[in-house]
């Protein structure tokens, strides 16, 4: 097996880093700060301009079909382009599960509406699966759906709807039947947030006090919690057969496991260790001639081409037309432990002042290395928890019975 980029593949990767540096300015990495401090503005001019230059470059929906805005590519140029892009936080990917389920499960009318909206960015989804008591055990969830003629009527609370301040639209689970065993009476929903009765309240993380550079790997400063009242929503906002929204919702969320601004949500700390340590020395003293410090990065580095090659697996899979399983569970294991890892070891190799945050005159790199020690540990809970992971791995992949 060949593990390395054809020369077209290089050709690529090298003209989409000149685009971005001519194109990713200071005004538009500004702007992403903004927007990414999630004060509720969302995207604005200078980002949407360079969406449109990066669309006209063909490098939105690389893996979509072109009869719904895509271009009909191959994953690798997609691995290719989003790489790259993730490096300067600029996110092209299609921006979590909600198309890929639609592309499984939505009608024809659906593909046409949502698919080439999500490319242009036009539309985007909050994701509105967890609730107070249920997460892990996303089952239990309680949300109503009831049906009212040509209606959905839908009451209950949502936690953690990150980014329902600023999306379009939101990719709901509720409950449509409280009769059926509880992995059988769920559906899944997509409406727009500015429908009458939806209620959105921040929920503001730790890695908010003071605000995180940019460049902060791990999640956002804001979740949300939404509460929806008596929202009226047509029946034909379903997704998927009613009742049967459990493995649709499953399907969509093991997809958007892998890819590579996953990969590098726990990798980039390693690149930004090893920059780091080249760069810098303190009185005398380089850490990059430190034998400790040169071995302690060998090994994070190692791990991190790990979690590329489970990477390449996955989308290898999906690439030939299978449908991985336990695959993206254990990406979504070993990649966050293995951020964890990274931020803890940064921590020890950067003594007490690696950990003062941004705004501290003594911070370094503006506390970057500190808050992204804070925000590791989000990951191995948000999206499929690693315990969970496990258990998928154990059931699917090691065919292990149920406890
Ligand atoms: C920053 C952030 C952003 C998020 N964004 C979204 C979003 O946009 N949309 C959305 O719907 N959700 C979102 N989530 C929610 C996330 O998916 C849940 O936090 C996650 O599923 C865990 O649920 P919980 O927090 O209720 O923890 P709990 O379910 O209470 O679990 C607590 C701990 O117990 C462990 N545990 C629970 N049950 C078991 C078991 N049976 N076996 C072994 N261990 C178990 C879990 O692994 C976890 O470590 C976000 C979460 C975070 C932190």
């Amino acid at each position: 097996m060949d593990f390395g980029y054809t020369p077209e593949q290089q050709a690529l990767r090298r003209e989409v880093r000149a685009f971005i540096a001519e194109h990713v300015t200071e005004d538009v990495l500004a702007e992403r700060g903004s927007s990414e401090s999630n004060t509720g503005r969302g995207e604005g001019g200078a980002m949407k301009r360079l969406y449109e230059k990066v669309y006209e470059r063909g490098w939105l929906g690389i893996t979509y079909p072109k009869e719904y805005g895509g271009q009909g590519g191959d994953r690798m140029t997609q691995y290719i382009v989003e790489e790259e892009f993730t490096r300067v936080d600029i996110p092209v990917g299609m921006g979590g599960s909600g198309a890929p389920a639609i592309m499984a499960a939505g009608t024809e009318e659906q593909k046409q509406y949502y698919i080439p909206g999500l490319i242009k960015r036009e539309i985007s989804f909050a994701l509105g699966f967890t609730e107070p008591h249920a997460g892990a055990d996303l089952a239990s969830l309680q949300c109503r759906a009831v049906r009212d003629g040509d209606e959905y009527v839908i009451n209950g609370q949502k936690m953690y709807t990150s980014s329902a301040h600023m999306a379009t639209h939101i990719y709901l689970m509720a409950r449509t039947n409280p009769n059926l065993p509880k992995h059988r009476g769920i559906s899944i929903f997509l409406f727009p947030m500015d429908t009458p009765g939806i209620t959105v309240r921040p929920l503001w993380t730790m890695q908010n006090d003071p605000t995180a550079p940019i460049g902060t790997t791990y999640g956002h400063q804001r979740t949300n919690e939404t509460f929806f009242e008596d929202v009226r929503i047509p029946a034909a906002s379903l997704l998927g057969k009613e009742n049967g929204g459990w493995r649709v919702g499953a399907m969509g969320l093991n997809l958007d496991r892998v890819g590579a601004s996953r990969y590098l949500i726990s990798v980039r700390r390693d690149e930004d260790i090893v920059n780091f340590v080249k760069l810098n020395s303190f009185d005398g003293y380089a850490p990059a001639k430190d034998p400790a410090i040169r071995d302690k990065i060998a090994e994070l580095w190692i791990e991190a081409q790990v979690c590329r090659l489970m990477t390449m697996r996955s989308m290898s899979i999906v690439e030939h037309g299978g449908n991985f399983t336990y695959e993206g569970s254990a990406e979504k294991t070993w990649a966050p432990e293995h951020g964890v890892r990274t931020t803890e070891a940064i921590a020890q190799m950067l003594g007490p002042y690696g950990q003062l945050l941004n705004g501290s005159p003594h911070a370094v790199e503006s506390g970057i290395f500190a808050h992204n020690l804070q925000g590791a540990f989000q990951s191995g809970i948000n999206h499929g928890s690693t315990q969970v992971m496990r258990d998928q791995i154990c059931r699917r992949g090691l065919d292990m019975p149920r406890k």
